[in-house]
């Protein structure tokens, strides 16, 4: 049984093209089982209930499993003790991770803006149907990881995969469903700061510094304005408890398009080395910022590399 697997703090992206990417291995006549490394977060919920498909299980420990990691290729991100695990395939749409292997494997990473969108372009070059359920499924995961076209990651690939998903999934109004999945991480009033913060939360490993990036996108920055103080003092917390150098949150405005970047850190200088702006307090506001893997974490990575 070769065990199908997203990321840590699983995104919509993580589940959903888990999910997608163990059916066709099962319609192309492998054993494959989708797995989750955590809770599904209010969106995936949403997403899997509309579309009548099943949570998967729970998989966190790689060890004596055989798995195809979906949507990262950082060990920071992958399973405890993937070192006893055997890594068969990757099917990612990040930078190119620190996870090596000591045989070669099946490895596509593709620079679109969702994993869904990788997992459809084998879908169509294996030839094999997707499912209705399936489809919807997977555009929603692109509307998720795109922030419905709107994030500087969206590639025509994915526009057009989505298109063609919503065709089979027989969704009319692909923008409206965005708007629906997008506003269900929009409601942040049950949440604690801890669990803000960690909602989509990435450890890297930058130039030897343990740097954690969060990022909660909303619909409008007001509904976390009088929570910011909170946040600032339970990601000093964090950042103690987890020895970290820096510990970054994103509070992304999807409508207005930018991004305002809450820090703490050992070292200031570095977020006006990434990002040519001094800290105000602990906050930086980032124009048409909206993308961490392609906005966030290369001008970080550089600034920590010199
Ligand atoms: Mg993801
Ligand atoms: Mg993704
Ligand atoms: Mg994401």
């Amino acid at each position: 049984m070769i065990y199908v697997v997203g990321h840590k703090n699983p995104d919509t992206d993580s589940i959903c093209s888990a999910i997608a990417y163990a059916e066709l291995k099962k319609k192309l006549g492998i054993e494959a089982k989708p797995a989750r490394q955590g809770d599904p977060n209010p969106e995936t919920k949403f997403v899997l209930e509309k579309f009548n498909v099943e949570l998967p299980e729970i998989l966190t420990d790689g060890s004596n499993k055989k798995v195809i990691l979906i949507d990262h290729s950082d060990v920071a991100q992958s399973l405890d003790n993937l070192d006893k695990a055997e890594i068969v395939e990757i099917i990612d749409h990040h930078k190119i991770g620190d996870i090596t292997t000591p045989n070669p494997i099946f490895f596509l990473a593709m620079p679109v803006g969702c994993t869904a969108t990788v997992v459809k372009t084998l879908y169509d070059y294996f030839e094999v149907e997707i499912d209705k359920k399936i489809a919807g499924i997977l555009l929603s995961a692109i509307l998720s990881d795109t922030v419905i076209f709107k994030s500087a990651t969206t590639t025509e690939k994915d526009v057009k995969a989505a298109e063609e998903l919503a065709e089979i999934a027989e969704v009319e109004d692909i923008r409206s469903l965005g708007i629906e999945i997008k506003s269900k991480l929009s409601a942040i009033d049950k949440l604690t700061a801890r669990e803000i913060i960690k909602r989509d939360f990435k450890d890297f490993d930058m130039s030897g510094n343990r740097v954690g990036i969060g990022q909660i996108e909303l619909v409008d920055l007001n509904i976390i304005k009088d929570r910011k103080e909170e946040i600032i003092r339970d990601m000093e917390k964090l950042k103690r408890e987890g020895g970290y150098h820096s510990v970054f949150l994103m509070l992304t405005d999807i409508i207005n398009e930018g991004t305002e970047l809450l820090v703490v850190t050992d070292d200031p200088a570095i977020v006006k080395k990434a990002f040519g702006k001094n800290l105000d307090g602990n906050s930086i506001w980032l124009k048409k910022v909206m993308s961490r893997k392609k906005q966030v974490v290369p001008p970080l990575e550089k600034a920590f590399s010199y």
